[in-house]
């Protein structure tokens, strides 16, 4: 799988990140080859975290991802998946590598800016979640 899913999360949009995170997707070298903006509402956020529905933090983390407007990206190159997840950082901004988007930019575990998928099977669900074929340029 040579694409993944990014999304700069609420926290990020609200924060003025916007560009600064693209820069640094264009800098890596990977294409973006579908991009959205919207305010995720209840039922979308919690079928895109399905797979959390049992944990503790999930009721807080749909809150979260609700409260305000998302970028949606579909990233395409060799290796995607883990290029982009580089870029990122550890979930936890206080323990993710110095100079990801997450340990400069993140608040705290839950709020941590970004999302990327984290293999190839989540990668083709949550493309397919928010973008049709047709919505991608390849
Ligand atoms: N999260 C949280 N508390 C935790 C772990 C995760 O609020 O203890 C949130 C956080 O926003 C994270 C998302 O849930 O990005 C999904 O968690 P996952 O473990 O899949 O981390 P990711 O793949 O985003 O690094």
């Amino acid at each position: 799988m040579n694409k993944t899913l990014a999304i700069i999360k609420p926290d990020g949009v609200a924060n003025g990140l916007i560009g600064e995170i693209i820069k640094r997707i264009e800098q890596e070298g990977l294409k973006i080859i579908g991009m959205r903006m919207t305010q995720l509402d209840r039922r979308q956020a919690e079928g895109f975290y399905y797979v959390h529905r049992s944990r503790p933090f999930f009721h807080s983390l749909i809150e979260y991802m609700t409260s305000g407007p998302v970028v949606l990206m579909v990233l395409k190159g060799p290796n995607a998946i883990d290029r982009w997840r580089t870029l990122m950082g550890a979930t936890d901004p206080r323990k993710a590598d110095p100079g990801t988007i997450r340990a400069e930019m993140g608040l705290n575990i839950e709020r941590n800016v970004v999302h990327g998928s984290d293999s190839g099977d989540s990668a083709m669900y949550e493309i397919n979640y928010f973008f049709k074929g047709s919505d991608l340029v390849e």
